[in-house]
């Protein structure tokens, strides 16, 4: 998979420590300048002022601030399970691969084998992969080759199938049915940095599965780069307590 920062919104701690302080500024906080809005706060500098009220309110869960800046992450080769379950979140907005107006139908059915339009679980060529689903533990080479044999020919065969009935004029729409919940989708998603955090509580979470976990740890990193101080302090102090941000 690949995760990208497609787009956000410029200095996001600076507007939710705009709208934090808002709520205790007796003058109009548009007509303030950020030093002024930030003058009654703990720090010898303005980052440091940020600071100390970013993390004053996460420490108190004043989670409300955090609404105010969005990010908007592109996301390339996950599988339909994986958008399944990242879709069930309310407060996101989704754009996804569409596989009505998308057909599939220059991808060799042999590159399918390799990897292509199809994702491959590590349970499928990894002996020692243990799922957390898994009544099993690791396993011998042998099984394991059976395995990826079983799963290779299943896809490439579903997608040969996809094909021949888009050859036979079936419109993509009604083709798509035969194709496995494994195909690869691209999606575009946004959400503002308390929903974010809320994400990571879910889908970072031990008992989530490894795709959607690894995707989660990818936007993480990203949002550690956008709202630096937030993030950090999420994924140091408040990550792995999962359901922290539902009221
Ligand atoms: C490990 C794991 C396994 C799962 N397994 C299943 C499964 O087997 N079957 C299944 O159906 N789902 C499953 N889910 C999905 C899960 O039940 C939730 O639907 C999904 O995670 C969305 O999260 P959320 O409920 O926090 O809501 P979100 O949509 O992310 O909303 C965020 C918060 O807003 C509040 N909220 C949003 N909408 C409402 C509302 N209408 N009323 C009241 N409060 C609201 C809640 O506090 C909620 O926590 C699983 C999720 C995880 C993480």
């Amino acid at each position: 998979m690949d995760v990208r920062l497609l787009d956000a919104t410029d200095d996001p701690e600076k507007l939710i420590c705009q709208a934090a302080r808002n709520d205790y500024a007796s003058e109009f906080i548009a007509d303030q300048s950020f030093e002024e809005v930030m003058s009654t706060i703990d720090g010898d500098s303005i980052e440091d002022r940020k600071e100390t009220l970013l993390t004053h309110l996460l420490e108190h869960g004043h989670f409300g601030p955090f609404e105010h800046p969005h990010a908007t992450f592109a996301i390339e080769g996950v599988s339909r399970s994986c958008m399944a379950q990242i879709t069930r979140h309310r407060h996101v907005t989704f754009d996804i691969q569409s596989m009505r107006y998308v057909s599939f139908d220059d991808v060799d059915p042999e590159a399918v084998r390799e990897g292509e339009l199809v994702v491959y679980p590590p349970s499928a060529t990894d002996p020692d992969w243990v799922g957390r689903n898994q009544d099993t533990g690791p396993v011998d080479e042998e099984t394991v080759e059976k395995r990826e044999e079983v799963f290779a020919d299943t896809v490439a065969s579903a997608v040969e199938s996809y094909q021949k009935l888009l050859e036979l004029g079936m419109p993509p729409e009604d083709a798509r049915f035969v194709l496995p919940i494994g195909t690869k989708v691209n999606i575009v998603m946004t959400m503002n940095a308390r929903m974010l955090m809320h994400i990571g509580d879910m889908r970072a979470a031990a008992d989530a599965q490894w795709e959607i976990r690894e995707m989660t740890e990818q936007i993480l990193d990203l949002a550690e780069e956008w709202a630096p101080i937030t993030f950090e302090y999420y994924n140091e102090h408040m990550k792995n307590r999962k359901n922290r941000l539902a009221p």
